[in-house]
């Protein structure tokens, strides 16, 4: 995911129809047009979950010029792996794109509120905001049950947004488990 910009020099990450110039906007009016936007991808990387099973929950990274630096979803049944969340895996594709594990200045867009292993892994990697989609009242460490990207004690914090398309965030993951609870 890489091309060149006018200047000549290679810029990572790939651009987006809504992030050009100032990104994020200055307005909040404009910001939010973004942050939608923005969710909306990770709405639909979100949505290629459920062919595998796994919990529809997708993420995606912007660099702090608006291009798209990683993309990722729950992929923890497909994979076997406990780490395999859609926010760890695009950390690490932004990272790769990048070619350096800090992503400063960097926004990290989600569908549902991280877990303790993915705001962890926020504010290891230095991110600089988090816009997420729906709150986790049950295992939320962005806000809900837990506060580790704001915690004072920590030598980084995150600008957190929440909130965000909350509606079509959480009816995904409603759609997902009501037909699983039936069968138990
Ligand atoms: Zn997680």
């Amino acid at each position: 995911m890489s091309d060149d910009d006018a200047g000549g020099v290679r810029a990572a990450g790939l651009a987006l129809p809504w992030a050009q110039g100032t990104f994020p906007p200055a307005g909040l009016s404009e910001r939010r047009v973004v942050w939608d936007a923005l969710m909306g991808m990770a709405l639909h990387e979100a949505s290629h979950a459920i062919a595998s099973g796994d919990v529809p929950v997708g993420a995606l990274v912007v660099g702090p010029d608006g291009r798209l630096l990683g993309l990722g979803r729950n992929r923890r049944e497909e994979t076997g792996d406990p780490t395999a969340h859609a926010e760890v895996l695009a950390l690490r594709q932004a990272a790769m794109s990048r070619g350096q594990w800090r992503l400063d200045g960097c926004t990290l867009v989600v569908t549902l509120e991280p877990c303790a292993m993915c705001a962890g892994a926020l504010v290891a990697a230095r991110v600089r905001r988090l816009v997420l989609g729906a709150w986790d009242p049950k295992a939320g460490a962005s806000g809900s049950v837990w506060d580790l990207v704001r915690d004072q004690r920590a030598n980084h914090a995150v600008e957190v947004v929440g909130g965000v398309r909350e509606q079509e965030c959480a009816d995904l993951l409603r759609a997902f488990f009501e037909p699983h609870r039936e069968r138990t």
